[in-house]
Parts: C-alpha cells; sequence; structure tokens
C-alpha cells in the first residue's frame, strides 16, 4: 500500500489517516482552532467535525487555561504492520490529578508505577510531554505541544499494555532514566542538542510494538520479522522502523515536519543507532568500546562526535537496564514483571517444541533472587561501574549493592525454603 502523508488528494480519501482532530490549547489561539488547523484548512467537512469536537471537548473539560484536550481518531495501515484500525483516543488534561505523580520527573525516585496506575496505563503520554518540554524539544523541532501529544499518542498506543513488562511503563521508564542521566553537569555541557533530542526520542520509541518474547524465540520460530530482518538486531529493528512509518503517516503526527532535510537526517541516524544499540547481544561490544575510549584515557574526552556516540549507546543502554538501580518497591516490580514475560515465553516454547532459551525462567523452580544476583553480577555492575567513572551516579550505585543485598537474601532464603520442602516430602 502506497503511503500518503499528508492526507491530501484522491488516495487520502479512500485511505484517510486523520477522520476527526480537534484541540484546545493554551498553546493554540483561538481563531486558528475556529478556522479549522493546518490539515483541516480548505476541507470544510474536516473543519465541521474539528469544530464539533472542539465543542465536545471543551464540555468535557470545562476547559481552563491549564487544561487542553486533543482528541484524534485514526484509522490506517503503517506500512505491512496493522495499527490495526488503532483508535487513537488521547485525552490529556494537565491538571493537578497527575502533578503528584509527575512532581518527580527529574529526579531518580520518581515512581512510573504510580503514574501507571493513575493515567490508566498511559504513562508515556503525561510523562512524556512534561519531560519533553523540560528539553525544550518542542522548540527544537519547531512544532507545537499538540503535535508532540498526537505523536506521543501514537506511539503509546503502539505499545502492548498487555505485556507484563515491554510495555508504555517501561518507555516512560527508559525515558525518564535517560532525562535524568542527560540532565548531569557533564552531559548537558557537552551533549549537543540535536543529540539530547535524538536519545529522548529514541528511549521513548525503542521497544515500540514489542512482543513480549526476545530475539531468540522471533528468530527459532521463523517469526515474520526474523525473516524481514535476516535474524539480526530482529526487534530493534522493527522498532525503529516502525516509529518512523508511523511518524511519517500524517503531518498531525509527525514530529520532524518542520526539520530541516540534512538536521532530519542526522536525527534519524542517531536515533536508529540508539534504538540498535538496545540489542543486548550487543552488550559487551558496547560496554568494552566505552571503556577502552573513556576509563582507560588520561584525557577528557567530549569532543568529538564519535566519542559523544558511543555515549549515547552507553547511556540508552544503563537507562533501559536501570531497574536493579532503582529505589526497593520499583526494583523489585519491574524483576516480578520481566520474570513474567519470560516464564511466558518459556511456557510458549515448550508448548511449541521451541528451544528454551532461558532455563532458568521456569515459573515452577525460578529463584527470582538468584536471577537478579546473576544479572547484576553479569551484566549489570560492570556496566554501571563504567558509566559512573565517567558520569559520577553515586546514589545510584548505592542503591544497586542495597538491592544486591536484598536478592541475596532472597536467593539464599528461597533455597532454604525449597530444601526444607524436599526434606517434608
Ligand atoms: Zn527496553
Amino acid at each position: 500500500m502506497g503511503e500518503n502523508l499528508t492526507g491530501r488528494g484522491s488516495a487520502a480519501k479512500k485511505n484517510r489517516t486523520l477522520h476527526n482532530f480537534a484541540v484546545e490549547s493554551r498553546y493554540k489561539n483561538r481563531s486558528e482552532i475556529s478556522s479549522g488547523s493546518r490539515w483541516a484548512r480548505g476541507r470544510p467537512s474536516l473543519i465541521r467535525k474539528e469544530q464539533s469536537y472542539h465543542k465536545e471537548a471543551r464540555e468535557d473539560l470545562k476547559c481552563n487555561e491549564s487544561t487542553f484536550v486533543i482528541k484524534a481518531e485514526y484509522t490506517n495501515y503503517a506500512g505491512k504492520h496493522w495499527i490495526s484500525q488503532a483508535n487513537v483516543q488521547a485525552s490529556v488534561i494537565e491538571s493537578s490529578q497527575y502533578e503528584e505523580q509527575l512532581k518527580n520527573d527529574d529526579k531518580w525516585t520518581f515512581d512510573v508505577i504510580a503514574l501507571e496506575r493513575v493515567t490508566k496505563k498511559r504513562p508515556l503520554l503525561h510523562a512524556g510531554l512534561k519531560i519533553l518540554r523540560r528539553f525544550n524539544v518542542m522548540e527544537f523541532l519547531d512544532i507545537d505541544d499538540i503535535i508532540m501529544c498526537s505523536w506521543l499518542a501514537l506511539i503509546e498506543d503502539n505499545y502492548h499494555s498487555s505485556n507484563t513488562y515491554h510495555n508504555s511503563s517501561h518507555a516512560t521508564d527508559v525515558l525518564q532514566a535517560a532525562a535524568y542521566f542527560l540532565a548531569k553537569d557533564k552531559l548537558r555541557d557537552s551533549m549537543e542538542v540535536i543529540e539530547q533530542v535524538s536519545i529522548l526520542v529514541a528511549a521513548i520509541v525503542h521497544d515500540i510494538d514489542h512482543p513480549g518474547r526476545t530475539n531468540s524465540f522471533i528468530t527459532n520460530s521463523n517469526g515474520y520479522l526474523a525473516v524481514l530482518y535476516n535474524d539480526i538486531s530482529v526487534l530493534e529493528s522493527h522498532h525503529a522502523s516502525l516509529a518512523f512509518r508511523l511518524t511519517r503517516k500524517s503531518d498531525c503526527v509527525n514530529i520532524f515536519q518542520n526539520v530541516q532535510r540534512d538536521q532530519y537526517r542526522s536525527i534519524r541516524e542517531k536515533i536508529i543507532d540508539a534504538v540498535l544499540a538496545t540489542d543486548m547481544t550487543k552488550h559487551f561490544d558496547h560496554v568494552s568500546k566505552f571503556v577502552s575510549s573513556f576509563n582507560d584515557s588520561a584525557k577528557p574526552c567530549l569532543e568529538s562526535a564519535d566519542s559523544r556516540k558511543l555515549v549515547s549507546r552507553m547511556l540508552i543502554k544503563c537507562a533501559d537496564i536501570s531497574n536493579p538501580l532503582r529505589s526497593r518497591n520499583l526494583c523489585i516490580e519491574w524483576a516480578k514483571r520481566i520474570s513474567e514475560e519470560y516464564f511466558e515465553q518459556t511456557e510458549d516454547e515448550k508448548e511449541k517444541g521451541l528451544p528454551v532459551m532461558m532455563a532458568i525462567f521456569d515459573r515452577n523452580c525460578c529463584n527470582l533472587g538468584k536471577a537478579q544476583t546473576g544479572f547484576i553480577d553479569f551484566i549489570i555492575r560492570d556496566m554501571f561501574s563504567a558509566w559512573d567513572e565517567v558520569i559520577p551516579i553515586p546514589e545510584l550505585i548505592t542503591n544497586l549493592e542495597d538491592n544486591y543485598k536484598f536478592w541475596k537474601d532472597e536467593e539464599e532464603r528461597i533455597e532454604e525454603e525449597r530444601a526444607q520442602a524436599d526434606e517434608t516430602n
């Protein structure tokens, strides 16, 4: 199916991206709304629909200065990957109801699980908007908040809320962690704005449409995506590709529409590079390159674009697997969620007669404490100590060691419990 990016022309009638779109915002003046927005201008039926949505929205919310709403309904394909008559209906109420959960968005203690609960599993839209504003991303991209909201809603809609781990709460968690690292003095002063914007966007989309199964499962089951991407970084390639295909579907979600061609190419290259860096099969390559460039070097080193690229990769990787460095309750919650997703994969593998790729994640015999200490011992500790050498994060390292002790105790407790149960049987 050919793509019509603007929704104009005869193809657009048949395959129209945008049916209704209404906005009310302090960021958009009322005369512009009443005369129809950019994409509806000159199309009377759309203007009528827009105005009726506008009226409905105002009635719904009894709008005031700090409130805005977006209601958008899309029915379209995203290339071959169906966003299945996706109804993107976002009501963003920037008001006191999420203030409490959003107030720590720049702190490591930020509780994304609480935000997930109050937003009814739409944390990405709300935290995303706030964090992107803080980094002036909309100004850099020369778009208004409405387009960013629509894009965030569309991206969030393409995460699977049925996944226990790889859902939009995880994306929000990674975005928040990435933003936290970017705000550290050393990075804030040395990373170019385009690099910061690219990292934040990459964090938002980095697991979009994740099926809740790993690359090895998809490859072993000869899945469509494995064939499409030749078994190489299958999911990461899909996340990056889908993000761009969705973004260019319509001007109302195209956050890059006002970016110059050269700059767009640069942003696109950086986003793809960062998303691909989250492939854990390349983990040790990325960490050792980072270590040899930074930790072994006597001179500080963020001056070259190449070294900042290594930092960007390491930054998104650290953000992606930072759960063991979060406060205890969050650390435990994420550990339970990832285990549940892996348990389901193991069951699926057994059912389908596929090789079991992560034997320790069998719900009948898994020792969660042992799984977590193993993860910290083999992956987390080395990576974060290398990161800490360049970007000091002492309080996070303290959390990590506290959590490690907790998991070690858990590991022993579970083993003892099982040994006692075996004796009684
Ligand atoms: Zn991830």
